[in-house]
């Protein structure tokens, strides 16, 4: 007999980090909740594999992880970056970002997402609060009388006052709730891969604009580099189809063997690049976070830590409401969580294409301004701190 209770203050649906992350703190507050995932998690893995989904986690998305009691567990696992070493393949622009500069221990930790994602899972079955539904996919909607009736592929049937669409970005909960997404395709692929180089990858996160989209090499705890190299789709196709010791010639050309050779290369995969953003990120009964709400090209590694913003700015909402005796689900309530994030996340959308606009252009006058513009930046000590903090999210 099933004996998973069916009524919840908070259904989320996606179980990715963002998800996860919101269910630990709801869950931790005494919201009863229940988390919804299409896909089996990874408890395990050999000892020497590298998920290919590596992120940079920012201070600010570190803070809310030790804040849920999951830090100690992906600490161990977590490769610090102290340096952010950029330049430009069109000019002679070159930044240096260094965190003794700003008196931090470093600018953030390239953590593999399957190690954050177990750290958060064991916070989440030590709540008590949090009922998992997995494999289970989120199929029908319908709002009425206050709450939100959910459907499962499998034929349960849930009821909450709040539904929380963390779903991804091609969420079902945001087609269902009828919110429309505005896409626009960046005509670019993003290839990523864990690489072997020649010289050791000094803890610092490199990245090179090339006119094809930028390169970026991020260091890993094992010694060897996560690559993201984002290029027109003809070009990532190619790159695709190279067999792998001509793959890594190519590599360390376009890396001008910053790191010397390319020893070695493992498994290849092309993520198709969009930039997305929900016209609405909140409707009675309903919220969107993460990637459901917005999607940003990797080029600066803010994907998942805009998303855990998200989770912050919903859970204090959340917890403010439930202190004065407010539904959950509330639109008002929910309105605040928006105006919230809304601004941040556009802003670091439209950032983020204005940068591939700019380091895209082949124009010479265009190349000029960005190299010297770059090159004024780098000197720039108080500007250049600011920008640094706010990617740190601090
Ligand atoms: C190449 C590349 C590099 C990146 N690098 C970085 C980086 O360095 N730093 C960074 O911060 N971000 C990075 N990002 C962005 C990051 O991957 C995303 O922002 C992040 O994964 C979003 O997390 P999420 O939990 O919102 O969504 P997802 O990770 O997509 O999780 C959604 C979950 O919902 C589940 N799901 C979907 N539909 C249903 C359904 N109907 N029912 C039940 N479950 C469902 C899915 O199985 C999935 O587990 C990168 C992205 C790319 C493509």
């Amino acid at each position: 007999m099933d004996h998973q209770p069916t009524d919840f203050d908070s259904v989320i649906s996606g179980a990715g980090l963002v998800g996860l992350a919101l269910a630990a703190a709801l869950g931790r507050e005494g919201f009863s909740v229940a988390i919804l995932e299409a896909r089996e998690p990874v408890h395990d893995w050999p000892a020497d594999s590298i998920d290919l989904r590596v992120y940079a986690i920012s201070r600010a998305s570190q803070r809310l992880l030790e804040s849920l009691g999951a830090w100690p567990a992906i600490a161990p696992l977590a490769q610090p970056y102290r340096e952010m070493q950029v330049w430009d393949a069109g000019s002679e622009g070159e930044i240096h970002f260094d965190s003794a500069e700003l008196g931090e221990p470093d600018l953030g930790h390239i953590i593999e997402s399957r190690v954050i994602e177990r750290a958060l899972l064991d916070v989440v079955e030590g709540t008590g609060t949090v009922t998992r539904f997995c494999p289970a996919r989120l199929q029908t909607l319908e709002y009425s009388g206050n709450r939100q009736h959910i459907g499962l592929d499998d034929g349960k049937s849930l009821t909450a006052r709040l539904l929380v669409g963390a779903d991804g970005k091609h969420s079902r909960v945001r087609d269902l709730a009828g919110i429309h997404v505005q896409v626009s395709d960046y005509g670019q692929q993003a290839l990523v891969a864990v690489v072997e180089t020649e010289k050791p990858h000094q803890e610092t996160a490199w990245q090179r604009f090339l006119p094809s989209g930028p390169l970026a090499f991020l260091p890993l705890h094992d010694g060897r580099c996560s690559i993201v190299w984002s290029a027109t789709s003809s070009k990532a196709q190619a790159l695709l189809a190279l067999d792998d010791q001509a793959f890594c010639r190519a590599l360390g050309e376009a890396f001008e063997y910053r790191l010397g050779e390319i020893r070695a290369v493992g498994d290849r995969v092309l993520f198709p690049l969009q930039a997305q953003s929900a016209e609405a990120y909140v409707k009675p009964g309903l919220a969107l976070v993460g990637d459901a709400a917005h999607v940003v090209h990797p080029l600066a590694g803010q994907g998942v830590n805009l998303g855990l913003k998200d989770v912050q700015a919903l859970a204090d909402e959340l917890h403010a409401a439930r202190a004065s005796g407010r539904n959950p689900g509330a639109f008002t309530v929910l309105r605040r969580y928006e105006r919230a994030r809304r601004g941040d996340n556009q802003l670091t959308l439209a950032a983020m294409s204005a940068f591939k606009q700019l380091f895209g252009s082949t124009l010479t006058p265009v190349r000029l301004a960005r190299g010297l513009g770059l090159k004024l930046f780098d000197r720039a000590t108080p500007v250049k701190a600011q920008i640094i903090r706010s990617a740190m999210g601090l």
